[in-house]
């Protein structure tokens, strides 16, 4: 845990969020400023800044937030997604705690 991360305080629940799932390795939680009809953070409880720091040993991790995303698709009831990840500022990214915007449809 990174004491200075938004994410790692929503993940110690020091900071509330309407979180949608959870299990020892991932949280999903909706996003405060929601972008799309379905707007959810998927995130791993292990601190990593950005996807540029994602190490070999992190990979099991990485299909699992892919199988969670695939989980919150039928969850959501969802007809269509797009997950996006914002990699370093000048990528987008605001917050340094790896997370994938998952933007769903319904219709
Ligand atoms: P980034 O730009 O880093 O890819 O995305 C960060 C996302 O986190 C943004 O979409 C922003 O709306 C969301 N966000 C920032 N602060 C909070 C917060 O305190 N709670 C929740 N649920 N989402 C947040
Ligand atoms: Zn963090």
């Amino acid at each position: 845990m990174d004491s200075n991360c938004l994410f790692c305080k929503i993940v110690d629940k020091q900071v509330p969020a309407k979180i949608e799932y959870e299990d020892d390795d991932v949280v999903v939680f909706h996003d405060i400023n929601p972008r799309a009809p379905v707007h959810l953070l998927i995130i791993p409880k292990k601190h990593i800044a950005t996807m540029m720091d994602v190490k070999a040993e992190d990979l099991p991790l990485m299909s699992k937030i892919h199988e969670v995303a695939q989980e919150m698709y039928h969850k959501q009831e969802l007809k269509g997604m797009r997950l996006i990840n914002n990699c370093n500022k000048e990528g987008g990214q605001e917050v340094f705690h790896l997370h994938y915007h998952l933007w769903g449809w319904k219709e």
